[in-house]
């Protein structure tokens, strides 16, 4: 038996079972990720997970059962795990310890889950394809001149290279759908307030979810039933009540309709990603389900919006790292001016610094109402569409990305282009609603394209529900 290929469904069945051990899996999950070290996809594995895979052992004997009971996790290293070091991949917090859990580690933990390192990720999370880490690159599993997207592409070059079977990261824009398309794997965005963020270092809070990265559906499912929920220490999470996602997948597929569109077909045309959206739509109406072309007319419009509202707020939230508390201080600083100043230009990178820039422009009181006040306008216009359009249609779909995964440094000249790879993506997390990247079809280099399923509110049942047809109808 091939452990680092089973699912965390199948790893916890066979554990509790008894026929194997927590610390087999964690073992067997270390040694790949020792294995595969050229890719930097893990920045620190933790040395007391045998440890913890040990005691769960003891638990397991005496009849434990948690919903995650033996499950290798790695998280992003900008989710807090108390006592362990959380960067977010930035030298200026490379000494950082978490002094408290985040949610979403604390409800895995409970469940049994076993925490096994921590990924690589653009500085602060601010990127497409994690060459903005203080720490290096990390490389796309399938080719290794490649970017394995981002901001979370440690999280998802991780489980494209099995190094655990389930992956927590972050969205802002894109960043775990994205590289769920460029690892060709399955990356969850859920609905705003779906998931606690409390404990997770905030980029953007209006926009900031934390993500899921799974090499099937019912693995992401399994872990979001974890993780959603109220919590009173996030007063944006919602009072929603968490669905059973695992149970009953059954999808009524004559009476579903999907909505495409048309300002997103026009958009692509000559992009690499038309054929693939094409095929899928085909894929779709040979087994049985109807399209239909809808209209979202101001959908372009949601790049420009994202790039103003995020690093707007990400400038008020980022004040706070200061050389004072939390990151490194600068040895040339003479007072605290000095600490301020010097602190903050030796510690962040360029990107943070081009962001925190931007954002103090945008709302800089000459130019707040031409940029950060129509940013914010057009937000509730699109919002507005998208709840026009599921009046129309259940679920709405795009690609994830223009293409397959661009070579490493081919963009960083201009970081513009860097965000035009956002396009579909950042549509989801300006109107707040869900949205899942499956792994589907390849591009001229054979390299994985992900299309996005994109629901309304709280419909992460229903994206499952219809994903893990999918899912079937390709391996049939
Ligand atoms: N690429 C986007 C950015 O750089 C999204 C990042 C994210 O979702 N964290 O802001």
């Amino acid at each position: 038996m091939d452990i680092i290929k089973l699912s965390a469904v199948e790893i916890r069945k066979k554990i509790l079972n008894k026929e194997i051990k927590c610390t087999m899996v964690v073992q067997a999950f270390i040694n790949q990720i020792k294995k595969n070290e050229k890719y930097n996809t893990v920045l620190e594995v933790f040395d007391d997970a045998l440890e913890r895979a040990k005691e769960l052992d003891a638990k397991i004997e005496k009849g434990y059962i948690g919903l995650l009971a033996g499950v290798p996790i790695i998280i992003k290293d900008n989710i807090f795990y108390k006592g362990k070091v959380c960067s977010c991949s930035s030298k200026f917090m490379e000494k950082h310890v978490a002094s408290y859990n985040s949610t979403v580690v604390e409800k895995i933990l409970n469940e049994g889950a076993i925490i096994i390192g921590r990924a690589n990720m653009d500085e602060f999370a601010m990127g497409s394809s994690t060459e903005n880490s203080a720490f290096g690159v990390t490389h796309n599993p399938l080719d290794y001149d490649r970017v394995p997207g981002g901001s979370s592409g440690g999280s998802a070059c991780a489980v494209a290279l099995s190094m655990c079977p389930i992956a927590l990261g972050t969205e802002t824009g894109g960043s775990v759908r994205q590289p769920a398309s460029f690892c060709g794997i399955y990356g969850l965005k859920p609905t705003y307030g779906r998931i606690s963020r409390y404990g997770i270092v905030a980029y953007a809070s209006s926009l900031d979810q934390v993500g899921i990265f799974s090499r099937n559906v019912e693995d992401n499912a399994l872990m979001l039933e974890v993780i959603a929920g109220h919590d009173e220490n996030d007063s944006t999470s919602s009072h929603m009540a968490v669905e059973s996602y695992i149970k009953n997948f059954k999808l009524q597929s004559e009476k579903i309709s999907i909505g495409v569109p048309e300002e997103i077909l026009k958009l692509i045309k000559n992009m690499p990603c038309e054929k693939n959206l094409l095929n899928f739509i085909d894929f779709l109406e040979k087994n049985g389900i109807k399209t239909k072309k809808i209209s979202l007319k101001d959908i372009e419009l949601c790049l420009p919006t994202y790039y103003i509202l995020a690093p707007a707020e990400a400038t008020s939230n980022l004040a706070r790292f200061d050389g004072v508390k939390y990151t490194t201080r600068s040895e040339n600083a003479k007072n605290l001016q000095e600490i301020y100043k010097e602190s903050r230009s030796e510690g962040f990178g360029k990107e943070v610094k081009r962001r925190i820039m931007l954002g103090n422009f945008v709302l800089s009181s000459g130019y707040y109402d031409a940029y950060y006040k129509k940013a914010k306008r057009l937000q509730a216009k699109i919002t507005d569409e998208f709840k026009r359009a599921f009046l129309e249609c259940d679920y709405i779909i795009m690609p994830t990305t223009i293409g397959e995964a661009f070579k490493i440094g081919s963009k960083s000249s201009n970081p513009v282009d860097t965000y035009k790879e956002d396009i579909f993506t950042v549509t989801a997390n300006i109107a707040g609603i869900p949205s899942l990247s499956i792994p589907f079809g390849k591009g001229e280099n054979g390299l994985p394209l992900g299309i996005q399923i994109i629901g309304d509110v709280f419909k992460e049942k229903d994206i499952y529900r219809f994903a893990k047809f999918i899912e079937e109808k390709l391996g049939e």
